[in-house]
This record gives structure tokens, sequence and C-alpha cells, in this order.
């Protein structure tokens, strides 16, 4: 989709930080308003810069119709240049936008089972999609989402919830909290790839109607993609580091 950008405006649209939810010292949800004219497709990433040019991509949680409201989720990374200017922000203050919104994990609407996976603040393309696909009536099309993240990404927890016991059979939502051991983060990335393989299969869903979608981390989900190639599926992924 192609950004509002005014012809012959400034290179980048301007947004006000409408409102911050602080989850814990580490994780925020922002709400932004964004300039006049910004569009995305849901399930795409948007681009904040701040002082000095300095600019990150970050997944558009909210759908489109919700604009001019852009809702983000982001990690406070303490020793990261952006994350620490972005933890500054107030209400009311303002953050220059790139008018492009890009990313693959847009709705395919060929495939008739769409199942997602994600890790961490990787579930907010998903938010989106499903913000905006389960609000119109059924296409015929069936969402499953597997989030694996610590506890407090369970923020979307109770709106997937209560989407999923709304709509019966249209969407399956499972949060599986991350271990916290040195020895399961050094063997996450083999625990999720025999995890999302397991619990991929118990879906018995068939390859041919069926799309995954893969966002988050690349050290959690790379394995995942290798092995989803391996065995026939289709898949589209984005990584967040
Ligand atoms: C397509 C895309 C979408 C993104 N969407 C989001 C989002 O919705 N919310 C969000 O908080 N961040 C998101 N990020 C990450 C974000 O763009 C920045 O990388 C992050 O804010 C850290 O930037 P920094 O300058 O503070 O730290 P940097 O010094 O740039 O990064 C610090 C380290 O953290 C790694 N890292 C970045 N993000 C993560 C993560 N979530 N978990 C673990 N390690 C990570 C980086 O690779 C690097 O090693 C996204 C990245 C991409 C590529």
């Amino acid at each position: 989709m192609r950004g509002g950008r005014p012809k012959g405006g400034p290179a980048l649209g301007r947004a006000y930080v409408l409102r911050r939810q602080d989850l814990t010292p580490e994780l925020m949800r922002l709400w932004l308003q964004a300039p006049p004219g910004f569009s995305f497709r849901a399930g795409q990433h948007c681009t904040l810069v701040l002082e000095k040019r300095l600019e990150r991509p970050f997944f558009i949680a909210s759908a489109p119709w919700e604009l001019p409201v852009l809702e983000l989720v982001a990690r406070l990374f303490p020793d990261g240049a952006f994350s620490r200017r972005l933890w500054r922000l107030e209400e009311g203050d303002t953050v220059s936008l790139r008018w492009q919104a890009h990313g693959p994990l847009t709705f395919d609407r060929r495939y008739r089972f769409q199942v997602m996976v994600a890790t961490s603040v990787g579930v907010a393309p998903f938010i989106s999609v499903l913000r905006d696909r389960l609000q119109s009536p059924s296409t015929g099309h069936r969402f499953w989402l597997l989030h694996v993240g610590r506890g407090e990404e369970l923020a979307y927890g109770p709106e997937l919830q209560a989407l999923a016991s709304r709509l019966p059979g249209l969407l399956d939502y499972s949060f599986v909290p991350t271990a916290r051991s040195p020895e399961a983060a050094r063997r996450a990335g083999s625990l999720m790839l025999r995890g999302v393989r397991r619990w991929l299969d118990s879906l018995c869903l068939d390859p041919r109607l069926t799309i995954v979608y893969l966002s988050g981390r690349r050290c959690l989900l790379e394995g995942v993609a290798r092995d989803l190639e391996d065995r026939g599926w289709r898949f589209k992924y984005e990584f967040l580091d």
C-alpha cells in the first residue's frame, strides 16, 4: 500500500504520542496519532525516527481501521540507542514516522487455514491482522495463534481470549510462557522447533490449504522456518533482530 506523503511535503510525517502504558519497566504499549494520509496494511511495520535520524522498525498492533491511532508495543534494551530514547517519550511529544509501511506478514486470503507463530513483541502484527479480519463477517478463514513469550507479553491475552470465545471455531489462541533458566535459554531454539512442530502436527491441517506466518526473534524462529521449508509448508516470516 502506498504511504500518503503529501506531494512536495516533508520526507517524514509527524506523529503524536497519545498515550503510553508501561506494562513493566521494560515493556510498553504506545499509542500514536499518525499524520493524516499515513496508511498501512494489517501485519506491516512502520519506521520511527528519533533525533539524529536514528530509526528503527516497529510492528503495528492496531488495525488500519483504527487510524489515525497507531498502536505499538516496544521493549527497552538498556544499551539500545533507540529504545532508550523512545522510553523518554511522554504523552503529547512528537516522533517522526516514515510514510511507507512495509513487511510480508499481511493476510494471504488464498489459504483457508492461517497459522501464526510469534515470540515476544512479534505478536503485534498478528494482533493487527486479527483485529482487522475478525471484525468483519467471516470469509471462511480459520486462525491459530501460538504466542511464546514472557508473562508480561500477555497484555493482549484477554483481548485474544475474548475474540476466541466470541468467534468459536474461527480463532484458536495459545500462550506459552518462556522458561527463564539458563539451560532453557541455551536450548530455546531447539525447544521452539520441537514445540512448534508438535503443535502444528496436532492441528492436522492440510498443507495445501494452509499458510504459516512467523514473527519474532531470529534465534528462536530460524530453525522453525527451515523445518517448515523442509516439510513443504508455505510460510512467511519477519524477524526482529
Ligand atoms: C521488522 C521489525 C519489526 C520490529 N518490531 C518491533 C516491535 O514491534 N517492538 C519492539 O520493541 N522492537 C521491534 N523491533 C526491534 C526494534 O526495531 C529495535 O531493534 C529495538 O527497539 C532495539 O533498538 P535499540 O537501538 O534500542 O537497540 P540495538 O542496539 O539496535 O539492539 C539491541 C539488541 O537487541 C536486539 N533486538 C532487537 N529487538 C529485539 C527483541 N524484540 N528481542 C530481543 N532482541 C532484540 C538487536 O538485534 C540487538 O542485538 C523490530 C525490528 C524489526 C526488524
